[in-house]
């Protein structure tokens, strides 16, 4: 199937790490807050108004351009694209053109066999329409309300060349992009409207669908595998798939037809004359300079430096916070132990609450995976131990304490005690000998074995007891 099936993405992506719009002071922190609040005559496009540029936004476009391997150019320019809509009140929409910002770029993926280059065809600024709320679904709609928050915030559209092969691997590419605008720390995918995406797909020696406006990559993987089908079966009536825009109706998992495709001259592009075309060749090599340690690269010092497997160093590096939870964790308690936990387990634990890292302290991990190690717990335990501090809050030794999770623990010290012991042949012989001094020595060796965590004058009766009974 993945042979024959085309499919290219032009992804949104809201700059919503902004503290204000792309073309006026408007603040950005709207989500909370009731519609039509955060807007002012130059996002709701009142005559005389001019746009003045977010300095900012255009410095965190080129961050994404260039961590996205595209050139940036040494000038551009921003154009009107004219469209009569409701959620665009001036009814253009200043956005770029044929001078975008960034050109040429590519991304590597985990692909359906092997490792695919997907080609970014460019990354380009524009602004944001209006968000349009239908009564119901948008084919049946008795009406529909608007909201113009979201007019104007600063979006960034990536355009990929037509290289995925199937709705996984656009997928992949959608997880990877997310994880790059994480670490570039331009961006909170968990906002509303974050990141949407027009899916486009053909299937081979026919024309392409577009399917506009899908938020969320589960939806996307959806809306292109029903796509796939749909192409398929007008195929096999023996009718041709015609190119037009579709919009995916996520309620009922279908695609659905609303205008036939759209061309470039529909829009009357023109450039736009309240603002001058920038040059920002000069401001690249200090964004580059500044550029993060982006997550493949993260991923491969994580393999080479803590000797984890590249599936945990995958993991590990998909999230910036996860990334930094992982390297303080690993800089206080064993780097492969805290890989398993927190790859496998936490992670798998925090995602089934649709709870984020910070749900968790560095310092309970490490406690946790040092009771481990010293096998004072099991790991069936630890799981537990995990789960209670992510429902209830709590600290790993007293969650151990209060559900008895830790009667290994007493076993770990036995053992210390017994190693000891039988390792510390003449200090025991000192101590038989009448030198109560001796005792420290051996009670010592334990403190080692279970690195502190036994207490002393627990040690050290365990110990004469030991000794009586050797
Ligand atoms: P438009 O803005 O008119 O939709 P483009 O030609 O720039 O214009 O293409 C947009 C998207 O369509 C790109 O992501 C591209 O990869 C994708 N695309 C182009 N040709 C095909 C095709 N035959 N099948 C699937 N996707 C395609
Ligand atoms: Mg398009
Ligand atoms: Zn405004």
């Amino acid at each position: 199937m993945e042979n024959e099936v085309i499919i290219g993405l032009e992804v949104h992506v809201q700059l919503n790490k902004l503290n204000s719009k792309l073309f006026c002071s408007c603040s950005t922190d709207y989500h909370d807050d009731d519609p039509n609040t955060h807007t002012c005559p130059v996002c709701l496009g009142l005559p005389g108004t001019l746009p003045m540029i977010n300095k900012k936004a255009v410095e965190y476009a080129i961050r994404v351009a260039l961590a996205l391997g595209c050139v940036v150019q040494e000038e551009t320019l921003f154009y009107r694209k004219n469209y009569y809509y409701p959620d665009l009140p001036k009814a253009f929409q200043i956005t770029q053109y044929d001078y975008p910002l960034g050109l040429g770029g590519h991304m590597l993926i985990k692909g359906e066999d092997g490792e695919r280059v997907v080609r970014i065809n460019r990354v380009h600024m524009e602004e944001d329409p209006g968000r349009l709320v239908h009564a119901g679904t948008i084919d049946r709609a008795k009406y529909t309300m608007v909201d113009y928050n979201r007019c104007g915030m600063a979006l960034l559209e990536v355009v990929t060349e037509p290289d995925l092969r199937s709705p996984k691997e656009a997928r992949a590419f959608l997880d990877k992009l997310r994880s790059i605008l994480d670490y570039l720390d331009v961006f909170d995918g968990d906002l509303e409207g974050a990141m949407r995406v027009d899916s486009n797909l053909s299937l081979v020696g026919g024309d392409r669908a577009e399917v506009k406006n899908i938020s969320g990559h589960k939806g996307v993987e959806k809306a292109l595998n029903y796509e796939i089908t749909r192409q398929k079966n007008v195929r096999r009536r023996g009718m041709k798939v015609v190119q037009e825009t579709r919009h995916y109706d996520e309620l009922r998992g279908v695609t659905v037809s609303i205008r036939t495709k759209e061309e470039a001259h529909d829009y009357r592009y023109f450039p736009e004359p309240d603002l001058v075309p920038m040059r920002i060749a000069d401001w690249v090599p200090r964004v580059q300079e500044e550029l993060p340690e982006l997550p493949d690269a993260k991923r491969d010092r994580f393999r080479t430096q803590y000797g984890i497997t590249d599936d945990h160093a995958k993991s590990l590096t998909s999230e910036i916070k996860v990334a930094n939870f992982y390297e303080r964790v690993a800089g206080k308690a064993p780097p492969k132990l805290a890989a398993v936990w927190i790859a496998d387990v936490l992670k798998g634990e925090l995602n089934y609450r649709d709870l984020s890292i910070e749900n968790f302290h560095e310092d309970q991990m490490v406690e946790i995976l040092k009771m481990l190690e010293l096998e004072a717990i099991t790991e069936k335990g630890a799981v537990e131990v995990v789960r209670q501090i992510l429902d209830e809050g709590g600290s790993p030794a007293e969650i151990v304490k209060a559900r008895g999770l830790g009667k290994a623990e007493d076993d770990a010290v036995r053992v210390a005690v017994r190693a000891a012991v039988a390792e510390c042949g003449p200090a025991v012989e000192d101590y038989r000998g009448g030198n109560e001094k001796a005792i420290n020595f051996i009670v010592g060796q334990v403190m080692k074995k279970t690195r502190g965590r036994a207490d002393p004058g627990e040690a050290n009766r365990l110990v004469r007891e030991a000794i009586e009974e050797l």
